[in-house]
C-alpha cells in the first residue's frame, strides 16, 4: 500500500529568519570566508563558499577567474576539452584551487575527467553530477572514483535524504550535492512528479552528513525559479513584466546556509552575465542570454545531437536579462550575506546555522511594485 509522509516539509519560501540581538556593529565585521577539512580527502579547503553550477552556461572558465578573485568556487562545466583545461591552466594557475572537473557517470565521462585531471594536477576537486542519485550504479561510480583519486575532494549527487547522503559519504564522496526538481530551469517535478521542499532537505541532510563528519552543498535558489518561470514558447507573451526587477535573491542564499548548508550551489542567479556561455541577443530592445537546463532539450540537442527516444528533457530554456558583469551580483550576494549575519548576530558565517530560527511565513515581502 502506498504510504504518506504527513511530516512537515518546508521550502525556502514558508520561512523568514527571525532576527536576534546581536553586538556586530556593522557588516564589515562578519567572515564569510570558512575553512573545511573533508571526510574522505582529507583536505583542506578555505573560501567563501559558494558555488557556480556546472551548467554549460554559467559554469564557464571566465566564471571562474572571476569567482577566483572573491574566493568563490566553480564547478566547470564537463563540455570543455582536455585541450581548453590545458589553456585555462597555463594562463590562470591562480584559479585551479577554486574549480571542480565535472564528470557524469558514463565511461567516457571518467576516462575524460581523468585525462583533465592527470594533466591539470592542480585541480583538487571532482564534481560528480547526475540527475538521480538514488541509483545503485551511481553509488558504486562514487566508490570507482574514490578509489582512483583517494586525494580529490568529491562533490556527489543529487539526492535529498539523509540515508542517501550517508550511503554516498561512506561509498567515498566528501560534500552531498542536495536537491532533486528545484532548480530554476528544471522541470523534474513536473515531468515525474518526484522532488523534496529544499529547506527540509538541506536541514535533513545537513544533519546526516554532519553526523558523519561530512558536508553538503544546497543547489538552487527558489525565488529564481520565479523569476525565470516563463519557457521559451512563452516569452514574447510574458517577458517584460517576468522579468523586470533584479534576478538576484540572496535571501534565499542566507536561508540555505541558516539551514545547514556548507555549500551553495547557484545556477540561474549566475545566468544572463558577461562571463556567462552564448552571445547577448537583442530582442524588441531587450538585451537577453540564453539559460537552460542540462536536461533540456537545448542541451541534449547541443551535446548528444537531441532527445533520445526513452526518456523526456526534464529541462527549461529560457532568455534572461542580460545582467553584465557578475561581479556586480556576487557583491550583491555577499553584502546580502553579510547583513543576515549581523540582523542574527553571527559574526562567522560558520555561526549562521547555530544562530537561525526560521519562522513559518504565509508571505516573503510586499510584492506592490513587483
Ligand atoms: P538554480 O540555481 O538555477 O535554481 O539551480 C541550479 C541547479 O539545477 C544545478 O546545480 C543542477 O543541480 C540543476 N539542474 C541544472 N539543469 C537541470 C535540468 O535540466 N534538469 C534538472 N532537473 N535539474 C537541472
Amino acid at each position: 500500500m502506498p504510504r504518506i509522509d504527513a511530516d512537515l516539509k518546508l521550502d525556502f519560501k514558508d520561512v523568514l529568519l527571525r532576527p536576534k540581538r546581536s553586538s556586530l556593529k556593522s557588516r564589515a565585521e562578519v567572515d564569510l570566508e570558512r575553512t573545511f577539512t573533508f571526510r574522505n580527502s582529507k583536505q583542506t579547503y578555505s573560501g567563501i563558499p559558494i558555488i557556480v553550477a556546472n551548467m554549460d552556461t554559467v559554469g564557464t572558465f571566465e566564471m571562474a577567474v572571476v569567482m577566483s578573485q572573491h574566493s568563490m568556487f566553480t564547478a566547470i562545466h564537463k563540455h570543455y576539452t582536455l585541450d581548453d583545461w590545458k589553456l585555462f591552466a597555463a594562463n590562470h594557475p591562480e584559479c585551479l584551487q577554486h574549480v571542480a572537473v565535472s564528470s557524469g557517470s558514463g565511461k567516457n565521462d571518467l576516462e575524460k575527467m581523468s585525462n583533465i585531471l592527470e594533466a591539470v594536477p592542480q585541480v583538487k576537486f571532482i564534481c560528480l553530477d547526475v540527475a538521480n542519485g538514488y541509483s545503485e550504479h551511481f553509488v558504486e561510480f562514487v566508490k570507482l572514483v574514490r578509489s582512483r583519486f583517494p586525494e580529490h575532494t568529491i562533490m556527489a549527487g543529487n539526492v535529498v535524504t539523509g540515508e542517501m547522503v550517508e550511503e554516498l559519504i561512506l561509498s567515498g564522496a566528501d560534500i552531498i550535492k542536495v536537491g532533486v526538481g528545484p532548480g530554476s530551469v528544471c522541470t523534474t517535478r513536473t515531468k515525474t512528479g518526484v522532488g523534496y521542499p529544499q529547506l527540509s532537505a538541506v536541514i535533513e541532510c545537513a544533519d546526516s552528513a554532519h553526523g558523519l563528519k561530512g558536508h553538503i552543498i544546497s543547489v538552487r535558489c527558489p525565488e529564481q525559479a520565479e523569476l525565470v518561470r516563463y519557457s521559451w514558447m512563452d516569452l514574447d507573451r510574458s517577458m517584460a513584466s517576468a522579468y523586470d526587477g533584479g534576478c538576484t535573491c540572496p535571501g534565499d542564499v542566507a536561508k540555505a546556509f541558516g539551514a545547514g548548508a556548507d555549500f551553495v550551489m547557484l545556477g540561474g542567479m549566475f545566468s544572463g552575465h558577461t562571463e556567462c556561455a552564448g552571445e547577448v541577443i537583442e530582442r524588441n530592445g531587450q538585451k537577453l542570454k540564453l539559460f537552460y537546463g542540462m536536461s533540456s532539450e537545448t542541451a541534449m540537442k547541443k551535446h548528444s545531437g537531441g532527445v533520445a527516444e526513452y526518456r523526456a528533457s526534464e529541462g527549461k530554456t529560457v532568455e534572461v536579462p542580460y545582467k553584465g558583469d557578475v561581479k556586480n551580483t556576487v557583491l550583491d550576494i555577499l553584502g546580502g550575506l553579510r547583513s543576515t549575519c549581523t540582523y542574527v548576530g553571527a559574526a562567522k558565517l560558520k555561526e549562521l546555522s547555530r544562530r537561525a530560527t526560521f519562522i513559518r511565513v504565509t508571505q516573503q515581502h510586499n510584492t506592490v511594485f513587483s
